[in-house]
């Protein structure tokens, strides 16, 4: 990894490869199945982040073919009205997937929400029995971020294998699915918090840095190891614009490969979401009349057969 002025990582031009395959694929379902594959997302009251993001989930469902919809629940919604609402999308035989728009209501408990859904529809991987697959190295559903944050690097032929990775972030969603992935991948990963001591030592030492922290400017480019490469998962808003956690403008000039915000991980998240969605379609149709597709979150190589790693 050379440093100088960065390569930038574009999720775009990936995200149309993908969103081109996964369109081939809702066309080969609806021949085999007679009915596209069918997305629910279900949301508690409308704030405009939430709205952009809905939107921009039913736009690029729609330009591929599926059919994609929302369950909108008023804002003084309970834990058992939403925990229903998923349970009869699970029992719905034309939807495939569902996803819960975050963040819920504060009287509403997550884990109780999370255990409602069916872990064969749960395509943003966020039910216990997917993390736990994850956890132990079994293909189930990825979250869709961290596995645009990882698929980012190996689409633009990123070395990950022997790497020092240091990963900021820990949550659910984002950073432990991450590094977990990128354990998988063989690389020798750091997981830092909020209450890692000494994080620029950490960040010194990493040829693959992934921040997922929410803070801006966390990372700058004195911190980092000429030709590192760089994955900003961050979305931040700061004097009206959008940016990440890294400090693009100083790490541009350190890294070897960084991806920009917006344009990096972002574009890419949804495009790996559809490819959740067609394997969910896939495995809940009859084996025998789909064709098979290898997707994203395939094994680079074959968890090996029986026996947990
Ligand atoms: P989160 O749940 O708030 O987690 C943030 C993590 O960062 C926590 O583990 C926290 O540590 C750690 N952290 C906070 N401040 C830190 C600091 N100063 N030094 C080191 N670590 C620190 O956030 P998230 O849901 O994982 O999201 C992370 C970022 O990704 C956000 O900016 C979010 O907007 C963005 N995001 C992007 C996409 C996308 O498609 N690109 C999708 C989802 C989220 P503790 O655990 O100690 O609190």
């Amino acid at each position: 990894m050379v440093a100088g002025r960065a390569r930038l990582l574009e999720g775009g031009p990936i995200a149309e490869e993908i969103r081109g395959a996964v369109a081939e694929d809702v066309a080969s379902f609806r021949t085999a199945r007679g009915r596209p594959p069918g997305l629910r997302v279900v949301i508690v009251g409308r704030d405009a982040p939430s709205a952009v993001y809905l939107e921009r989930i039913l736009r690029g469902c729609a330009k591929v073919g599926i059919d994609a919809g929302f369950v909108e629940l008023e804002g003084e919604a309970t834990e058992a009205s939403v925990s229903a609402a998923v349970r009869r999308l699970n029992d719905d035989p034309a939807v495939d997937g569902v996803i819960v728009q975050m963040p819920l209501p504060p009287s509403i408990r997550l884990r109780a929400v999370i255990e409602a859904i069916d872990p064969a529809k749960d395509i943003d991987g966020i039910h216990p029995l997917n993390a736990g697959l994850l956890r132990l190295g079994y293909d189930g559903f990825l979250p869709a971020t961290a596995h645009a944050a990882i698929e980012i690097l190996r689409r633009s032929g990123i070395e990950i294998a022997g790497r020092e990775a240091v990963v900021i972030g820990r949550s659910a969603v984002v950073g432990m699915p991450a590094a977990f992935m990128l354990v998988k991948e063989d690389a020798t990963v750091t997981v830092c918090h909020s209450r890692t001591l000494d994080l620029p030592r950490h960040v010194a030492r990493a040829d693959i840095v992934v921040v997922a922290a929410g803070r801006p400017g966390l990372v700058t480019g004195a911190m980092l190891k000429p030709g590192a490469v760089v994955v900003d998962v961050g979305i931040n808003v700061v004097d009206g614009h959008i940016v990440g956690d890294v400090d693009f403008a100083s790490a541009v000039e350190v890294a070897s490969a960084i991806t920009p915000v917006p344009g990096g991980v972002g574009p890419l998240t949804n495009a790996i979401l559809l490819t959740h969605l067609i394997r969910a379609a896939e495995r809940q149709a009859p084996y025998d009349r789909l064709p098979a597709r290898p997707t994203p979150d395939t094994p680079a190589r074959p968890v090996p057969s029986g026996g947990d790693r």
